[in-house]
């Protein structure tokens, strides 16, 4: 059973909705145009990793990216969540890593198959402990970093996603419902880069919280 943690207490995790190209430089850095509506694709709850746990390479790609995301936790569940009232949707915001087999992924695309094998293996979603939401007034204006053994790899701002955190809880309440419980990743800045074994992930959400993953073979 996938859980991630809010205020010390255990939430069981729903669905796993991830926002893809929601940063222009980001499309830009890996030749994609922006889209006119939300790119949403979805990872297995068996693809979830919390702190502690190790990032594990699968086998099969040799070429795995970090993709550092601000992550929703979804508290009340709705269908056509209004953009107004988005924000009373969401119980908790966190930090984690869309892990993403890029040469996986790249066939994909050329063939114009799903991404699932690039980017729902085991530990393909990482995500730190929740901060209450009602902590954090605005997450149109925050700011997250990663670090690769030590060195700053991907900085973020929120207030440059093309399609904001009210806009993707509508766009996904409207299309495929929300649920308690269901995850929301929501895209990455640019400066992906792959992994290797070895190498530690250090996240931060403007201090909010943090958290660390080891990458292991
Ligand atoms: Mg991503």
């Amino acid at each position: 059973m996938a859980v991630v943690q809010l205020n010390g207490q255990s939430i069981r995790v729903g669905n796993v909705f991830c926002i893809g190209r929601n940063y222009a430089a980001h499309a830009a850095e890996l030749g994609n145009a922006v889209e006119a509506e939300p790119l949403v694709f979805l990872k297995p709850t068996s693809a979830l990793a919390v702190e502690g746990e190790p990032i594990r390479l699968p086998a099969y790609s040799g070429d795995v990216h970090h993709e550092c995301e601000l992550v929703l936790l979804i508290g009340k569940g709705g269908n056509d969540i209004p953009e107004s009232a988005a924000l009373q949707h969401v119980a908790g915001y966190a930090i984690g890593l869309d892990m993403t087999a890029r040469d996986v992924q790249g066939i994909a695309k050329q063939k114009g198959l799903p991404w699932t094998k690039a980017k729902g293996f085991r530990s393909a979603a990482t995500v730190s402990a929740f901060v209450p939401a009602e902590r954090l007034a605005d997450p149109g204006h925050l700011e997250f970093t990663l670090q690769v053994n030590g060195e700053t790899r991907q900085r973020g701002e929120t207030r440059l996603m093309l399609f904001s955190v009210p806009a993707i809880i509508h766009y996904l309440s409207t299309v495929y419902g929300l649920s308690e419980g269901d995850l929301i990743y929501t895209g990455t800045p640019e400066g992906v880069a792959a992994v290797k074994p070895g190498d530690r992930l250090r996240l931060d959400l403007q201090g909010w919280v943090s958290a660390e993953w080891s990458v292991v073979e």
